[in-house]
């Protein structure tokens, strides 16, 4: 659809997906990386958006997993829909990213 009209914003949504969530993303990491609270506020010149929106998010945790998901990596050419022959396959964890409630319409 075109218009040829400016329109206003309407400005930053308040919908919050996480507000009352019961964290399926966090629940199913296989390195507990979001297991205590890793940065605070103040070490961010107050800032309220942190790791993990509360701070809890550790990327040196999340990291083990990343260098484990290497190690596993699958050296044989192996073919891959709508791509062609890998020559290798790296199967990087994403339990967080897969497990959340609010899936892509
Ligand atoms: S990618 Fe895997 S290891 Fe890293 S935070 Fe997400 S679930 Fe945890
Ligand atoms: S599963 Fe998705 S909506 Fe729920 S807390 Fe995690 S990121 Fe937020």
């Amino acid at each position: 659809m075109f218009l040829s009209v400016d329109l206003p914003s309407a400005g930053p949504s308040d919908w919050d997906p996480c507000a009352g969530c019961d964290m399926p993303c966090r629940k199913k990491c296989p390195q507990n990386a979001f297991g205590r609270i890793t940065y605070d506020a103040g070490q961010y010149g107050g800032l309220t958006k942190l790791p993990g929106r509360d701070g809890s998010y550790s990327l040196l945790t999340c990291d083990r997993q990343m260098a484990e998901d290497e190690e596993n990596e699958i050296k044989t050419p192996t073919e891959v829909p709508d791509y062609g022959t890998a020559v290798s396959i790296i199967k990087y964890c994403r339990e967080c990213e897969l497990n959340c409630r609010i899936k892509p319409s």
